[in-house]
């Protein structure tokens, strides 16, 4: 057992994409955080332990340029010109080109593997993070006065504030007793990269197929990563194929377009579900990330969500000690939880809604999201909206998002 004691201003317990930025933003604003992770470092950047890459939206690429970690992830990006949205074989479809409004891509895609490389190479250049992992969680204790962490190893960590970065299975939240509402859409989102002889043009394309969305996501080089939404009763069987059963079911939903095809690395499934939690925020402790809301890959945004979490919270939390309030105050952090509640609730909604619509066959309902299609590839400022979405320009933008400065 240890009897190390650490005291700092925020103890973040999650070190995954979220948890990990926050800390370094947080730092990089003069904030002394300890970050602990039940995974060893090694894993969390081990080739096998993720497998996704994921659509960064404009916004959070300043995100992370802001806080000096974009420079570390950069040469793995993959800017995203184009995005192709076809319902099945029907002939009508959605068109974004990021020539449209003619300022720099849509978004980059990243592994995230290599995020999480460049958080850890962005953590040795900074002072001010203590990474405990891998390291458990035994007991929190919140008081008027402070937080108490303690860890399976012996480890205390005192703290004005803890932050729950630990993903969909928060163990922060339910020490809070926060309630979370679940939608279970019955589909697993099955990852895999893939070779191919044509270069993809930087286009992303998703394809609405009965099952669900297959995405084709351009990677840097002739390289793509796929996410195929299936319905979770054929998962099993599908994860379970020969590798060259499953590659000439990849080709088979890619088509030719990008010649010859082969499946790279292993294969993931994630189960998908809405998720959120009904407050952000407990005296001296907040949520961001998954830890806060989990949503359906269909628009890539999960991360984006939790990115802008990141975001506000470090502004709220900066404003707050300019002003010398205590930081653990619930009236500093009810600022925090209004600001992302009232933003996010609408990309929940949206994004339920999609999954919905386009994840069935209904012959009525594929007539209509086939005309609607078509009418919003016509209608400039509405494909404009659309666009500015994906970019992650709406809504009521933290600075460090708008690329300012705190
Ligand atoms: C198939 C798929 C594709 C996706 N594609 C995109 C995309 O293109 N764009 C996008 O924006 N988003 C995408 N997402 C969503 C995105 O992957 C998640 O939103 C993101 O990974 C959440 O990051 P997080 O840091 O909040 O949580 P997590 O990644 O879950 O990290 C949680 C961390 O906490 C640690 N932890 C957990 N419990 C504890 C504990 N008790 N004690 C200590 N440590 C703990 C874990 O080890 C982990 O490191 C996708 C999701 C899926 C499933």
């Amino acid at each position: 057992m240890s009897d190390k004691k650490l005291e700092t201003d925020i103890t973040i317990i999650g070190g995954g994409l979220a948890g990990m930025t926050a800390a370094i933003g947080l730092a990089e604003h003069g904030f002394e955080v300890a970050v602990v992770d039940m995974a060893p470092q090694g894993d969390l950047t081990a080739a096998g332990y993720d497998g996704r890459a994921s659509a960064l939206a404009f916004a959070s690429c300043q995100l992370f340029e802001a806080l000096g970690i974009w420079k570390h992830m950069e040469p793995y990006a993959q800017p995203i010109l184009e995005i192709r949205v076809s319902d099945g074989p029907s002939l009508l479809s959605l068109h974004f080109d990021h020539e449209t409004l003619g300022d720099g891509p849509l978004g980059h895609m990243v592994e995230n593997r290599h995020t999480r490389i460049a958080l850890f190479e962005r953590l040795k250049e900074i002072k001010g993070v203590t990474l405990l992992a891998p390291e458990r969680v035994a007991e929190i204790d919140r008081t008027k006065e402070g937080v108490t962490t303690t860890l399976t190893s012996g480890t205390v960590i005192k703290s004005d504030l803890i932050i729950g970065a630990d993903g969909r299975g928060s163990l922060v939240r339910q020490h809070a007793g926060i309630p979370v509402s679940v939608i279970d859409y019955k589909q697993h989102g099955i990852v895999c990269s893939v070779e191919h002889e044509f270069s993809h043009c930087g286009i992303a394309h998703e394809r609405f197929l009965p099952s669900g969305p297959f995405a084709i996501l351009p990677l840097c080089g002739n390289r793509s990563s796929l996410v195929w939404t299936e319905k979770s009763h054929l998962t099993d069987t599908i994860m379970g194929l020969s590798d060259r059963a499953f590659e000439s079911e990849v080709r088979r939903r890619i088509g030719d377009f990008l010649g010859e095809v082969k499946v790279i690395g292993g294969r993931w499934a994630y189960p998908l579900t809405l998720q959120y939690g009904q407050d952000y925020v407990a005296d001296r402790l907040a949520l961001i990330g998954d830890a806060a809301h989990g949503i359906h890959p269909i628009s890539g945004q999960g991360l984006n969500l939790g990115l802008k979490d990141v975001a506000a919270l470090i502004e709220t939390l900066v404003d707050a000690r300019r002003v010398g309030l205590d930081i653990g105050a619930m009236s500093v952090l009810e600022n925090y939880g209004r600001w992302r509640t009232t933003d996010n609730a609408s990309v929940y909604a949206i994004t339920d809604g999609f999954n919905r619509l386009f994840s069935n066959d209904i012959a009525p309902i594929k007539l209509l999201r086939d005309v609607g299609m078509a009418a919003v590839d016509q209608v400039v400022p509405l494909k404009n909206f659309f666009m500015q979405h994906a970019r992650g320009t709406v809504g009521d933008l933290p600075k460090l998002l708008r690329g300012e400065q705190l």
